[in-house]
């Protein structure tokens, strides 16, 4: 089930992961088209770039379901469907959109604090996301290649490393995350990953990113990093494709299986 969103054609929640069984990546290929397309001689793997929500974390269903509700209570309407369209966007740019299409108008900056409000009270009430089936086996695996691990998130949560050490022991490190706090521009901006590969002095082709939302795609991509797409949400696969991500995968459970094929390429 399909319906349109600012042209972009977006799957019922309903429907989510129908795809599964016609996967569309080579690896191969994808890579070897991405150095074509940068003019690089190769890539020598040294870091992976993760996502957290939508990623590390099955966060999303709560985060639309929040932004969905607190818009009603506050008069307007954003579909979960669409709240995964803007996931990365600073709080204040969905509320912006979302105030001129219904309204007409901009919402000022005690609305946005007020909306926010609500929208912060309700998912923080919902029950913790779990983490992503998949992502602790796949981040130990890159860990035990001896690839580093930088987290790139557009999430402001204060306790964030705690959250991770308790999922994920041993994974991730203060000075290798890039949160709301450090940037200033975030997602779809190409600044939160090009401040990611600074943390190790990395070339864009000496990393790769994993990523679940349209606009972080757009970020990573536009950083000139290898982006893998990990479709976890309901949005239509082409979404993702059309903001240039190299390769697209239906989960973190297939791109833990298939790690160890893709290292092989390009360590
Ligand atoms: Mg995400």
């Amino acid at each position: 089930m399909y319906f349109e969103f600012l042209g972009f054609r977006i799957r019922s929640l309903k429907t989510q992961n129908a795809f599964n069984t016609n996967p569309m990546y080579n690896w191969k290929e994808s890579i070897s088209a991405y150095i074509a397309r940068h003019t690089y001689t190769g890539m020598q793997l040294k870091a992976m770039l993760f996502d957290m929500d939508g990623v590390l974390f099955d966060s999303m269903k709560n985060h639309s379901l929040a932004w969905s509700e607190a818009m009603k209570i506050h008069g307007m309407t954003l579909n979960r469907e669409e709240a995964y369209l803007h996931e990365g966007r600073t709080a204040s740019g969905t509320i912006q959109i979302v105030s001129h299409r219904e309204r007409g108008y901009a919402a000022t900056e005690e609305e946005i604090q007020a909306i926010y409000e609500t929208k912060s009270r309700l998912f923080n009430a919902l029950p913790e996301a779990e983490p992503m089936k998949g992502a602790l086996e796949l981040l130990q695996q890159v860990k035990e290649a001896g690839i580093s691990i930088i987290l790139v998130t557009g999430s402001g949560q204060h306790s964030l490393l705690e959250k991770l050490n308790h999922y994920f022991p041993n994974i991730f490190r203060q000075e290798l995350m890039v949160t709301a706090y450090d940037v200033k521009h975030g997602k779809p901006d190409p600044e939160p990953y090009l401040m990611g590969l600074s943390k190790l002095d990395l070339k864009p082709y000496e990393a790769m990113v994993v990523e679940n939302a349209p606009l972080g795609v757009r970020s990573a991509v536009d950083a000139g990093i290898f982006t893998i797409a990990v479709n976890t949400g309901p949005i239509a696969d082409e979404v993702l494709m059309k903001e240039g991500a190299n390769i697209l995968l239906p989960s973190m459970e297939s791109l833990e299986k298939e790690w160890s094929q893709v290292y092989q390429i390009v360590k």
